[in-house]
């Protein structure tokens, strides 16, 4: 089998190293060889940036194999894929540490304000007045929109600080020792923290919007290392202007990395740039999945971690 593949979009320098060393790569944007369209036969890509849709499929007529580079892969029309016998593969438990710790954090400094403190004592403010009072974390009530394998991770987390957990997602869990509330408004009604660690797509866009945040009410905290689009973003810059919540901690957002500059100017929001599995350690450990998904194909084995619909 030709070991052509094209690279839908950029990966850490040492992943392409190496994808270099074994494979013929096709820029997926500039495709300089015509015949590359029926040489390919495997896609590399990244889980939030990378877009395969039934048009770009069309255009290989003998790829096989996608394989992302993290767990989402909200940016790939799995029916299509699955209709053109395409296998979808990712990388999942690799970085649900990374991106539960990243989530805690964001509790934290939401919660107690750490980088407006520091903003404060940089400034030379702390001689003129005392800092404002923040918010408690340990012993609130967390609220896990999403209990999958991160979602379970930072409940594991949380349970250190002595929050009280409760979830919601499609269905309860019949093993999780913890409330299952069936709506993410209810949900929010009962928390303090608001976590969300649901997949992005069409089934969870939106779905914490004004009715969830009003639920979740004036002391309550939004945290999203999800994706974007599960939050409507208009009624979250809303809520945080009107202070109708009292603050969030986003890791992910629509439209990124161009976000809405509306942000910039609230002080009541933590915000870092798609960080959840961005470590050195973490980000390894992706590529190596992710290679060793592309190397399980051409030696035609089977795949290590395909998605659920393509197992
Ligand atoms: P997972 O194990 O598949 O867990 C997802 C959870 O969401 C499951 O509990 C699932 O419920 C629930 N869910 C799925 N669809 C839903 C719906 N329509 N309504 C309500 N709940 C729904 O995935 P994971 O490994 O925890 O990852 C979760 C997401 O985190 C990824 O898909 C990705 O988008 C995001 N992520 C972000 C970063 C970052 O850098 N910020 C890094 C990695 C991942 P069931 O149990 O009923 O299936």
């Amino acid at each position: 089998m030709s070991k052509d593949i094209m690279l839908l979009s950029s990966v850490p320098t040492f992943m392409m190293n190496d994808l270099q060393q074994e494979y013929v790569l096709h820029d997926h944007a500039h495709i300089l060889d015509p015949e590359a369209f029926t040489k390919v036969t495997a896609f590399v890509g990244v889980g939030s940036t990378s877009k395969v849709d039934r048009k770009l499929l069309s255009m290989f007529p003998n790829v096989k194999m996608i394989s992302i580079f993290g767990v989402g892969y909200d940016g790939i029309d799995v029916a299509a894929a699955q209709e053109k016998g395409v296998k979808v593969t990712h990388t999942p438990d690799v970085l649900t540490d990374d991106v539960a710790d990243l989530a805690m954090g964001l509790i934290l400094s939401i919660g107690r304000r750490i980088p407006q403190s520091d903003k404060f004592v940089r400034n030379g403010d702390w001689v003129s007045e005392p800092y404002t009072m923040t918010h408690k974390v340990t012993g609130t009530r967390l609220g896990l929109v999403g209990f999958g394998r991160i979602g379970q991770a930072i409940a594991k987390r949380a349970a250190a600080f002595d929050m009280t957990i409760a979830y919601t997602g499609r269905r309860a869990k019949t093993n999780a020792p913890f409330r299952y509330y069936p709506t993410a408004s209810e949900l929010a009604a009962n928390s303090d923290y608001l976590v969300v660690a649901v997949p992005g797509g069409n089934e969870t866009k939106n779905m914490i919007n004004a009715q969830v945040l009003k639920a979740l009410g004036p002391k309550g905290i939004v945290i999203n290392i999800a994706r974007g689009s599960v939050i409507d973003q208009t009624a979250l810059i809303q809520a945080l202007k009107d202070k109708s919540i009292a603050g969030a901690g986003l890791d992910v957002f629509w439209d990124e990395p161009n976000i809405d500059p509306q942000f910039f100017k609230l002080h009541n929001v933590v915000l870092t740039p798609h960080n959840g599995s961005n470590t050195h350690e973490t980000r390894r450990a992706m590529a190596d999945l992710a290679l060793a998904n592309l190397k399980a194909f051409f030696d035609e084995q089977p795949l290590l971690t395909l998605i659920p619909e393509c197992q």
